[in-house]
């Protein structure tokens, strides 16, 4: 939901980027803790030296059309904001599973990955895992069914907070009686809080969803929530996900960056580098604005500020050509387009414009993939003797793709006593794992990094 607070950010993080072509704003949020060493002569590189890409889609859950129903809520806290009065009640109440199965099917051909949010108690309207008022329960259970059987496998589902709109009371299962500010999720918390305060408010939320079936590895904020707690929040994502999922690598969305500031994940708060419990946070930003149907689903979407037709210009097409990642955002309602589904074909039109001119120099991810990529970039320990470069790997990951001093032999690669086999290729654009690529000054190897120690002889 954009209620500003991300515009807010901004401004403050192109304040703080000046000077540099690509600022790190996130870093200067938030504790990266631990870094391992790094030979200055091995750089890895972006997976298979391509842009990675992924579609951020906020503001969606089960049948349940956010633009519908949050905006009376909103109204109730901010009277007088222009935005919140739209005539919400002429808008659908639902976004059907029709529309989900010809999104989802359309993306799947098309190869686009990205982040899906399921949020567990849309606007106060019904539980994910219990009932839905509104909804048979069959039809609840079966909308659940698709996601997890159609969505799951290229995107990750994150819960957006619990309801979106109102702060719950974690006692009592109840949106707190006063309505302001600080009892809306977009703007909590007013005050500051622990991280145990906020960890158990995600690990709330990511139980209903681990309640429904659905595995997540990072959250998504609603607008501001968490602005005034940000290192904090970072943390607080960190623990929640590995207590309800256990999972290895939390990431967090939250963050827009602007023109001029880096797209690239930041890892942060490590901690146990070198031991066999390594804590730490993905923090994933998107590089644009949601410029198709807005959250409320009714805006006119402007797909060349994403790329023109011929992709000679926008955002992506900037980022692509700057070799900085293509992560793009917007509202699943504004997908929709109450009913239209403007938003979904402008979408459409962006895609096919940035695949006719850069398909194969962009490479689709979904949150977790990015999470554990960039875990490993950025964990993993570079030594350099000689010829011989010894990388030890805290983090699997496939598509590792590194740079390093020319050699006319093809490297040796050994993991685990095993030989790691390379192909030359004779492109950049052919690099996969198992293959590698020499210009004047550089070889280019490709291949699926195990956890551990991995040898690789140059010479
Ligand atoms: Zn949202």
């Amino acid at each position: 939901m954009w209620n500003g607070s991300r515009r807010k950010f901004l401004e403050t993080t192109s304040v703080l980027a000046a000077g540099s072509l690509f600022g790190s704003s996130l870093l200067a949020q938030t504790p990266l803790g631990q870094r391992p060493q790094q030979h200055k002569s091995v750089k890895v590189l972006f997976p298979r030296d391509r842009i990675p890409m992924t579609f951020i889609i906020d503001d969606s859950t089960c049948l349940v059309n956010m633009g519908h129903f949050c905006i009376p809520q909103f109204h109730a806290c901010y009277p007088n904001r222009e935005v919140y009065n739209k005539p919400w009640y002429t808008f659908p109440r639902e976004i059907p599973d029709s529309f989900v199965r010809e999104f989802g099917e359309w993306c799947a051909e098309n190869g686009v990955k990205g982040k899906y949010s399921i949020v567990p108690y849309p606007s106060c309207v019904g539980w994910m895992d219990r009932e839905l008022p509104g909804w048979s329960r069959k039809a609840l259970q079966d909308s659940l069914k698709l996601v997890r059987d159609l969505m799951l496998p290229n995107w990750d589902i994150h819960p957006e907070m619990i309801t979106h709109t109102r702060v719950i009371n974690l006692k009592t299962g109840r949106p707190f009686d006063e309505i302001s500010p600080a009892t809306m999720e977009n703007s909590y918390p007013q005050e500051d809080k622990s991280v145990d305060e906020l960890a158990a408010y995600l690990a709330y939320a990511l139980q209903i969803l681990k309640n429904c079936g659905l595995p997540c590895e990072g959250v998504t904020t609603p607008g501001g929530f968490g602005n005034k707690v940000k290192p904090k929040l970072s943390l607080a994502v960190q623990q929640a996900v590995r207590d309800v999922f256990q999972s290895e690598i939390p990431h967090l969305f939250k963050y827009v960056v602007g023109a001029g500031e880096s797209t690239e994940p930041s890892v942060e708060h490590v901690s146990g580098l070198g031991t066999d419990d390594i804590n730490l946070t993905v923090n994933i930003p998107a590089g644009t604005g949601d410029w198709f149907g807005g959250w409320e689903g009714d805006v006119t979407p402007q797909p060349d500020r994403y790329a023109t037709e011929d992709a000679s210009s926008g955002r992506l097409v900037e980022l692509i050509e700057q070799g900085q990642p293509g992560f793009f955002l917007c509202h699943w309602p504004g997908m929709y387009s109450n009913g239209t589904k403007n938003g979904f074909h402008t979408f459409q039109r962006v895609v096919n414009s940035i695949h006719s001119k850069y398909r194969d120099r962009v490479y689709w991810m979904k949150l977790s993939e990015i999470s554990r990529y960039w875990a490993a970039k950025e964990l993993t320990e570079i030594k350099k003797n000689g010829n011989t470069i010894t990388l030890n790997a805290p983090f699997a990951t496939t598509n590792f793709t590194i740079s390093a001093v020319s050699t006319q032999a093809s490297p040796q690669i050994t993991a685990a006593q095993k030989q790691i086999a390379l192909s030359e290729v004779r492109n950049r654009s052919m690099l996969k794992p198992g293959t590698w690529h020499r210009d004047g000054k550089s070889s280019t190897l490709c291949f699926d990094l195990p956890k551990g120690k991995t040898t690789i002889r140059m010479a």
